[in-house]
């Protein structure tokens, strides 16, 4: 019950999360809206499908990577979406692994808990959902390396840690359903502030007259270090191999993390808690997409404080 894998969202994510799958030896079932990602995979000898409810047909266990909410509720629900035929599935497990919000996963958990399983599947009588959201980015996609933070029920997290072994190198489990998506917006929301953070302190730096790479030096042994200042500088030359000496290429989007901060303020506002500092990195990161910055890496956020820099 554990051999057929479908997967839906063959993107720059989902596309090497795929193969990983091959490689450590599961039987793939996939689907995109997009051709040209189905011919890679059909042209390796991949079973391809026109639709989510013919891969679902075809799987035990489910796993989708789409770019957001939308998308996910599209191929859940839509037109000849996942849950299109009849009351009873053949998937014993769903995992998505999109970066959306809590409150959509933890809908779409508790409808999938209302349908019947085809056969009783490994003690499963319905079927479940986990939702399963990344870090690591491409790079991690690619190598096999990614972090998964996992909601649902911890039985069902427990049978499908095989899975994420294959694509990842951890797999935390965060407590009921929707937390998973919960921890992703959340760290991506610190991490969105502290980029901003490190990327206004050394532009004041500049101005001040103090070379970035001399205050990142400072920072990295003093108490404003962190992953912005000494893995991910943003600054133009101060780091090897980082976005910024590349003129912001590759990397994290700027509108995907537009896209996550847009989660978290939807979030915090369900639940009635102000939060400044989300809402202003919203904003920020909104303009950089608005000024043509949205295909950049996100640290190019230090543009905002020294517009023209990377041109
Ligand atoms: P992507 O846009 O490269 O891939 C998404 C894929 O989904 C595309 O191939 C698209 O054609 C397909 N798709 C869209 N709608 C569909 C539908 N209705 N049916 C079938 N296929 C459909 O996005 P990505 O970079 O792979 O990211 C996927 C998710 O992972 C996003 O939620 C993103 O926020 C998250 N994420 C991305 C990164 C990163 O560095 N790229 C890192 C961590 C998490």
């Amino acid at each position: 019950y554990f051999k057929r894998i479908g997967f839906i969202g063959l993107g720059n994510m989902g596309s090497r999360m795929a193969n990983n799958l091959i490689k450590g030896g599961y039987y793939l079932t996939v689907h995109d809206v997009n051709q040209n990602a189905m011919k890679i995979f059909s042209e390796k000898g991949i079973l391809t499908k026109e639709s989510p409810i013919e891969v679902a047909e075809n799987s035990d266990v489910l796993i989708t990577m789409l770019p957001s909410s939308n998308h996910v509720l599209d191929v859940y629900a839509g037109r000849n979406g996942l849950l299109s035929r009849g009351n009873t599935l053949e998937p014993w497990l769903f995992i998505d692994s999109s970066t959306i919000d809590p409150q959509t996963s933890r809908k779409l958990s508790a409808t999938i808990a209302d349908y019947s399983l085809k056969g009783k599947r490994g003690g499963w009588e319905v079927p479940a959902m986990l939702d399963a959201p990344v870090s690591g980015g491409v790079l991690g996609a690619e190598t096999g390396t990614l972090t998964f933070m996992v909601g649902g029920l911890e039985e069902a997290f427990m049978a499908a840690k095989p899975l994420f072994l294959s694509m990842g190198k951890n797999s935390i489990y965060c407590g009921g359903a929707g937390n998973g998506s919960a921890a992703k917006i959340c760290n991506n929301l610190a991490m969105a502030v502290s980029m901003l953070g490190v990327s206004e302190a050394l532009c004041l730096g500049q101005k001040l007259g103090i070379a970035a790479s001399t205050l990142t030096k400072i920072f990295n042994s003093s108490s404003g270090r962190c992953w912005s200042s000494d893995t991910y500088n943003p600054v133009p030359g101060v780091m090897d191999g980082v976005p910024a000496s590349r003129s912001y290429d590759g990397g994290f989007a700027s509108k995907l993390m537009a896209k996550d901060l847009n989660l978290a303020t939807a979030s915090a506002k369900e639940v009635g808690l102000e939060c400044p500092l989300t809402s202003q990195a919203e904003k920020i990161f909104m303009e950089l997409c608005n000024d043509g910055h949205g295909a950049k890496d996100f640290s190019c956020a230090f543009c905002h404080y020294y517009p023209g820099r990377d041109e």
